[in-house]
């Protein structure tokens, strides 16, 4: 049996202990919740807290993760740069998937792994409808034509990343905004992915499909072999050249 993928769900975990709301939403954590869907589909799951030592991430850790997800809202510039600069290496030179969540759209790592300031326009909560735009692409894969979130936290466009490589999911929120909610970028060898929903106090996380997104979305973006394993030693023509 192949071993399972291994997923590292990173958050920053300060709302759940400070804000009651978030916490009645998520008591243990959003990050153990997805973990707890996560691993029901058979990913093995390790949890990381940025007030855990060496912010949760440790290189045994995320030398170990094929696909790194993040959720960071107030203290994205606590993150350590030496620390993103480990994450985006291992992005780009060893093809660990990244998996960036609601207000991750302005954290360190994704704006340094995609190339942007992750700035976009920000409301109050509304109805949003999420729309398949992809459905032929895996990561949308089982998910219907639209899907409706009761509420969650407008995010609209200008949205100012470079052009996704694939735009799966757009979003239309109840007071007219809409939205880039799905996309995929490739860097280097990595793959990444911008996921719209999930503010601290919705419930989005507990939706089906969101569920079925983010399943798929690991699945997609899991290193297709260990390219740790491979360096310039490796290149064919390496005996020409010299
Ligand atoms: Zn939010």
């Amino acid at each position: 049996m192949e071993s399972p993928i291994r997923v590292t769900i990173w958050n920053e975990y300060r709302h759940e202990k400070t804000d009651a709301e978030a916490r009645r939403v998520y008591p243990q954590g959003l990050h153990s919740f997805i973990g707890e869907f996560l691993a029901k589909a058979g990913y093995e799951i390790t949890l990381a807290a940025l007030d855990d030592p060496e912010q949760g991430l440790p290189e045994a850790v995320l030398n170990r993760t094929d696909v790194l997800i993040w959720w960071g809202h107030t203290a994205h510039a606590e993150v350590s740069d030496t620390l993103v600069e480990k994450i985006k290496n291992r992005v780009y030179a060893q093809g660990m998937g990244f998996l960036a969540l609601h207000s991750a759209h302005a954290s360190k790592p994704f704006c340094a792994i995609v190339g942007t300031s992750g700035r976009l326009l920000w409301g109050d909560g509304q109805k949003e409808i999420v729309w398949n735009l992809a459905p032929a692409h895996p990561i949308a894969k089982g998910v219907p034509e639209h899907f409706v979130l009761p509420e969650e936290e407008m995010y609209g466009e200008p949205f100012l990343i470079p052009q996704p490589d694939a735009l799966v999911f757009a979003s239309w929120f109840e007071h007219g905004n809409l939205f880039r909610s799905g996309c995929c970028f490739q860097r280097g060898l990595g793959k990444v992915f911008y996921f719209q929903p999930g503010h601290e106090t919705c419930r989005s996380f507990y939706d089906e499909n969101v569920q079925k997104i983010l399943i798929n979305a690991v699945k997609w973006s899991a290193p297709q072999e260990d390219f740790s394993k491979r360096g310039f030693e490796a290149c064919p023509y390496r005996e020409k050249l010299l």
